[in-house]
């Protein structure tokens, strides 16, 4: 039997029909609302590879260096050809065929050609510690035409480069992981989500329920929002609940078949999805499921003309031990984080006489340890673990010395220099801007970095607060789920190192990733790298990098940025006295202009895009920094054409970080932007004409200014007639007063550093509740 009906099947033949099929099979058996439908076993995946040879080869070609993306590549593609092209045994299509033919039937709305949904279902699927979550093909409203193409499209795609490198990461060996199809009646969800009938991390007697539109695919991928409610399920009442606007939904296309992304009929965006009678429906198949496995389960449902269905359940496996506090109570602190030091120390008791330098308070936190002054890129070796950095600026690739260091210190900079968004991304503390730690500290004297007082004393504490947090767990939410938004918050990142903390935030996605820091890395220059290397090992440093993010938060959005680094910050690297020396590198060669003017390294940029949406990584999404009016886009989209990225398909988006951009944002809409990302950082020096990486007009740096604020306001007006997205993925993401004036004109998503996250969360989601209140009141 190549076959095997899904009432037939139970939770322990894995091995042969693959976690989702064993999951479906005993729901039906335990009479829980499952649509009709049949299995393609492993094994008849197992015995099409044998008989028709390919199995030797598939598996020899795959023993490539998984370091080699090419050789990986070209692997990959090898075995998905011979999966495709070898036909299968006219037994088995036949089978497959007759099995579907009798799914479903003939009824008034059901025609004799069924509408099936086709879905993966790997033997590996769905361990405790491998979800293989979205990694497998799935294929909705197939009809007999092609069927057995998607069958084997959904074989076939346990070989995407995707697939590949995440088995190589895991430590899968391919040979261990099977595929069996699922084959399911289609149904034509009017609405649909997922429902928890625990509290995910507590465990606490509450079902959590997230429901939109149409098909479930957009809201198991990340494409929608959804409506969030929080039920007791003793009496079946919804107890909270946050209704999101939900503008797109998944939908067939009743002339096609097709399913597609389609807009949300204005009268039911901010229209609540579930009646209360769906509700308890919910609930009861929670109960059942729940008593069924006896333990938590996390649901996949649809609803169609009032009848709901049982997509998928897996366990639970996020509750933890130990139920967390509310940090609510700390929500508003970023106001004091962000301040300057100049500021923080009059309201300060820490006048103290062994104060010896003050700086800006640029990443929080407390780290004790000897002076290491740091002249020159190649004094960063000297630094060990638990010295204390002291530098003129942020120099290139000191990552690796800041991973070693208990603090950093430098005379030059602001909040929003590079020195201290990397060591707020690394939450490594820091005081920037001091003037003058390189000639005030010694080298070996031995101080102590308060990052949130601004301040360096003399000698080491042995104060509790000293002791850093385990870095992952100081971004992880602590509420028991992360705060529901309807306005998506977001995380930013220019180290792919720390893409794992950035998604124990529980951000959306990435709003911002900066590419900067990948190529800083390399320490050569893109033009020095690309002549001593090759384009290509070029383009797979940068593949290499943004596929590590886009990994991690997979299905998530990952805007990944092109190059936007100030000529100065190049000149420390070999190559660098290339570089042109300009007076104020700010307002000088960076970003699109500098792309545009020197195009070859910018097309291998674009082409490291083009070849991660080849690979399936359709969750990044392509930002282009500091444009100034539509000609600068329209010049960027032709380049992207070139290397084969079509503008109409992927997602991208550009940074408004000029007064120019904003005040000319009606023929940048027209362009084609999906998105557009407010970059404060550069949009209040230039607006204000402070330059954001000098201490001495620091105190002026105010992102909150009305002339900033005018500019955001009108632009997010304008992009919203125009439906265009909005974010900001600036530092002053992070501020309160910030995020409560975005929310309220009605951005989409806010994107801040990982360690706001969690306090922008709740702050989003006060602003929301009480806009939501004054609307009632
Ligand atoms: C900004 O300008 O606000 C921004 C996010 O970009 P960067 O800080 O990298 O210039
Ligand atoms: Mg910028």
């Amino acid at each position: 039997m190549s076959i095997q009906w899904l009432e037939d099947v139970r939770s322990t033949d894995i091995e042969t029909v693959g976690g989702k099929g064993a999951s479906l099979g005993e729901l039906t058996a335990a009479g829980l609302p499952v649509p009709p439908g049949f299995v393609v076993t492993a094994d008849t995946y197992r015995t099409f590879l044998e008989t028709a040879g390919i199995d030797e080869e598939r598996f020899g070609g795959l023993d490539v260096d998984p370091d080699d993306d090419t050789g990986l590549a070209a692997a990959a593609s090898q075995a998905r050809e011979l999966i495709t092209e070898t036909p299968l045994p006219e037994s088995v299509r036949e089978e497959i065929i007759t099995a579907y033919r009798s799914v479903g039937g003939e009824t008034d709305d059901q025609p004799s050609e069924p509408f099936v949904a086709v879905r993966s279902s790997a033997t590996a699927e769905d361990l405790p510690d491998a979800s293989f979550a979205g990694q497998h093909g799935t294929y909705l409203n197939v009809t007999e035409n092609d069927l057995i193409t998607r069958v084997k499209a959904c074989w076939a795609s346990l070989f995407s480069e995707r697939a590949v490198h995440y088995r190589n990461n895991q430590g899968f060996d391919h040979d261990d992981v099977d595929i069996a199809v699922v084959v399911q009646q289609m149904v034509d969800a009017e609405k649909s989500g997922v429902l928890f009938t625990r509290h995910p991390s507590t465990g606490d007697r509450q079902m959590i329920v997230e429901a939109a539109w149409g098909l479930g695919e957009a809201v198991v991928s990340g494409t929608v929002s959804p409506d969030h409610y929080v039920i007791d399920p003793e009496t079946a009442t919804v107890v909270e609940s946050t209704i999101a606007d939900k503008k797109q939904q998944m939908l067939k296309d009743p002339e096609t078949g097709e399913t597609a992304i389609q807009p949300v009929p204005d009268t039911d965006r901010t229209t609540r999805v579930l009646t209360d009678e769906e509700v308890e429906r919910l609930v009861e198949l929670g109960q059942r499921v729940e008593a069924h496995y006896d333990a938590p389960q996390d649901v996949e449902w649809a609803i169609v003309n009032g009848e709901a269905f049982m997509l998928q359940s897996r366990p639970i496996t996020t509750i933890s031990e130990t139920a967390g506090t509310d940090p609510a109570a700390a929500t508003g602190g970023d106001a004091e984080r962000s301040s300057t030091a100049p500021e923080r120390a009059k309201s300060s008791t820490d006048g103290a006489a062994d104060t010896l330098v003050r700086g800006v308070s640029a990443s929080p936190g407390t780290g004790s340890g000897a002076v290491r002054i740091v002249k020159k890129l190649d004094h960063l070796d000297q630094v060990t673990e638990g010295d204390i950095i002291v530098s003129k600026m942020t120099m290139p690739d000191m990552v690796p010395a800041m991973k070693r260091a208990s603090a950093i210190i430098t005379d030059e900079g602001g909040m929003t220099s590079h020195a201290s968004i990397v060591s707020r991304e690394m939450g490594v503390p820091a005081v920037v801007g001091t003037q003058d730690a390189t000639q005030t500290l010694t080298n070996g004297q031995i101080v102590t970095v308060d990052g949130e007082m601004g301040t360096v004393r003399e000698g080491s504490t042995d104060d509790e607060s000293a002791i850093q947090p385990d870095p992952l767990e100081a971004v992880r939410p602590q509420t028991p789920v992360k705060p529901m938004t309807a306005t998506e918050v977001k995380v930013n990142l220019s180290i792919p190192d720390a893409a794992e903390r950035a998604a124990a935030t529980g951000a959306d996605g990435v709003g911002l990733l900066r590419t900067e820091h990948m190529v800083l890395s390399l320490g050569k220059t893109p033009a020095r790298y690309i002549d001593d290397h090759g384009e290509e090992a070029y383009i797979d440093e940068l593949v290499s990098g943004i596929r590590t993010v886009a990994e991690e938060f997979y299905p998530r959005p990952v805007r990944a940025r092109t190059l936007d680094a100030p000529t100065d910050e190049f000149r420390e690297l070999k190559g660098g006295s290339d570089e042109p020396h300009e007076h104020n590198p700010m307002l000088g060669y960076r970003g699109i202009r500098r792309s545009l003017d020197d195009p070859d390294p910018f097309r291998c940029e674009l082409r490291a895009f083009s070849r991660l949406f080849e690979m399936g990584y359709d969750n990044v999404e392509l930002m282009i920094p500091l444009v100034n009016d539509a000609e600068d886009i329209e010049r960027t989209t032709l380049l992207m054409e070139q290397v084969g990225i079509d503008p109409a398909k992927a997602r991208w988006g550009v940074m408004i970080e000029t007064p120019a951009s904003a005040l000319l944002i009606e023929e940048i809409a027209a362009t084609g932007v999906d998105f557009v990302s407010f970059g404060t950082n550069d949009l209040t020096q230039y607006t204000l004409a402070v330059d954001r990486n000098n201490e001495h007009v620091a105190a002026r740096f105010d992102e909150l200014h009305p002339s900033v604020l005018k500019l955001i306001g009108s632009t997010i007006e304008t992009c919203r007639e125009l439906d265009v997205e909005t974010s900001i993925c600036g530092q002053a993401a992070s501020k309160p007063a910030m995020v409560k004036f975005l929310v309220e004109k009605g951005i989409s998503s806010v994107s801040a550093n990982i360690d706001a996250v969690r306090d922008v969360q709740h702050e989003v989601k006060r602003v929301e509740q009480k806009l939501l209140l004054d609307s009632v009141r």
